[in-house]
């Protein structure tokens, strides 16, 4: 029988009912391990079909070319993937990342499919907007429940503040996102100038954004917040107004402190100085923002100015992802413990490599960091964080995490067979 016992672990098999999947993983049954085949079975050099059903009675020895592989679900390691600059770029899904999202839904030699959630940066809509985005781009379905963006965590801001100015996004987008979250009194920049036109000089609001926004009593508003949840689209006017707030007597709108230590706290989704799009280099992100809200804050102030990030590299991002990851296995895959590994691919060395490296030395889990190619990180560079592996695309970056894992079980492998896999492979 067989010998390759404890590869993935303890075995769950999806009977391959939907290939279409509207559910990601469908009912798991747990079989013997030995119907779990090997990379070394005939059967990963046939030409056979990957996706017929089998029994799970079949009692085949695993040395006898299986004609169908199974569909397995691992429950002992994890998938985690930034989104911009990994598999989606400008819009549009970077050329792997289709092929890899079906590698990792069984469509590999392994039969393996492997759970996953989905950690970006990014944000300025409902996690079902984003989602449902993200399931037309790659052709699958991605559920909120295996979904972060930058601005998830502040959900938990909700109950702290009532009055909140939003800032960044598309119209009202933000807004509809924070009072989602929770959030009771949600004011944006536009509802600020729409009260006071001379606020922002060289800003008029469109006649569309004059309509959605709110009229407000400077004197009775106090912010008790400030939150930056997507990219501006208005630099100028929206650092005004969020300058305003910080040199408040505690926030009231219509105060100024003398001694500019009195404002709200100010809260951004992330810290991403540059990020991937379709342009041949590298955008401004909202930590460029942040920067020159900082330096703008100290030249007016003489006083320096602690904003507070959430997303990418923040530890507690990474946190809150572990506990989406173990809520996501066991919902969708009825997995109840924690992966043994979690690989996460990013494009950025200072967000994702960072982040993932230095939640590593934190859990015990092992928390593997892989860098691509198709992002920010250009090939040739030098990190500034160096991951534990890098790889031309997301699709590489798959094969290698299943492939690792199999070699990591594969019965007589020893760790120090494993180095090659954990070596540093950036170019100098
Ligand atoms: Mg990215």
């Amino acid at each position: 029988m067989a010998t390759n016992n404890n590869r993935y672990g303890l075995q769950r098999v999806r009977l391959d009912l939907d290939t279409a999947r509207a559910d990601l993983y469908g009912p798991n049954l747990i079989v013997p391990r030995d119907l779990v085949p090997s990379a070394s079975d005939p059967i990963f050099n046939s030409d056979m079909t990957k996706h017929e059903e089998v029994s799970s009675t079949d009692t085949s020895p695993i040395n006898t070319p299986m004609p169908h592989p199974p569909q397995v679900t691992s429950d002992d390691f994890a998938l985690a993937f930034d989104i911009d600059g990994v598999l989606i770029k400008g819009g549009e899904p970077i050329p792997s990342a289709v092929d890899a999202m079906k590698y990792i839904n069984g469509e590999n030699e392994y039969g393996c499919k492997v759970p996953y959630i989905f950690l970006t940066n990014g944000g300025g809509k409902t996690e079902k907007e984003r989602c449902l985005d993200l399931s037309r781009q790659l052709d699958l379905n991605v559920d909120p429940g295996q979904f972060i963006c930058g601005h998830t965590p502040m959900r938990d801001m909700a109950e702290r503040y009532h009055t909140v100015l939003v800032v960044g996004g598309e119209g009202e987008k933000c807004r509809v996102v924070a009072e989602g979250y929770g959030f009771k009194d949600v004011i944006t920049p536009g509802d600020i100038i729409k009260t006071r036109h001379d606020t922002t000089p060289f800003r008029k609001l469109t006649d569309e954004e004059h309509g959605n926004s709110r009229l407000l009593d400077l004197d009775k508003v106090r912010i008790e917040a400030i939150f930056v949840f997507a990219d501006s689209r208005d630099w100028a006017g929206d650092q005004q107004i969020i300058l305003d707030c910080l040199m408040t007597k505690d926030g009231w709108l219509n105060t100024r402190s003398e001694t500019f230590t009195e404002g709200p706290p100010v809260f951004f989704s992330h810290t991403d100085v540059v990020w991937s799009t379709s342009h041949e280099h590298s955008r401004l992100g909202m930590g460029a923002l942040r920067a020159s809200l900082e330096a703008v804050y100290t030249a007016l102030t003489g006083k320096d100015l602690n904003t507070v990030a959430f997303g990418k590299p923040q530890i507690g991002t990474y946190e809150f992802a572990t506990r989406l990851l173990q809520k996501w296995r066991k919902d969708s895959c009825g997995i109840d413990k924690s992966p043994s590994t979690v690989y996460f691919i990013g494009d950025t060395p200072e967000s994702d490599i960072r982040g993932t490296n230095e939640f590593n030395k934190t859990t015990e889990n092992d928390w593997f960091s892989i860098l691509v190619k198709t992002g920010v990180y250009q090939d040739g560079a030098v990190p500034r964080y160096p991951p534990r592996k890098t790889c031309d695309n997301v699709f590489d970056a798959v094969k290698f995490a299943i492939e690792r894992e199999h070699r990591k079980t594969s019965k007589g492998t020893t760790v120090s067979e494993l180095d090659f896999d954990t070596s540093q492979e950036v170019p100098n």
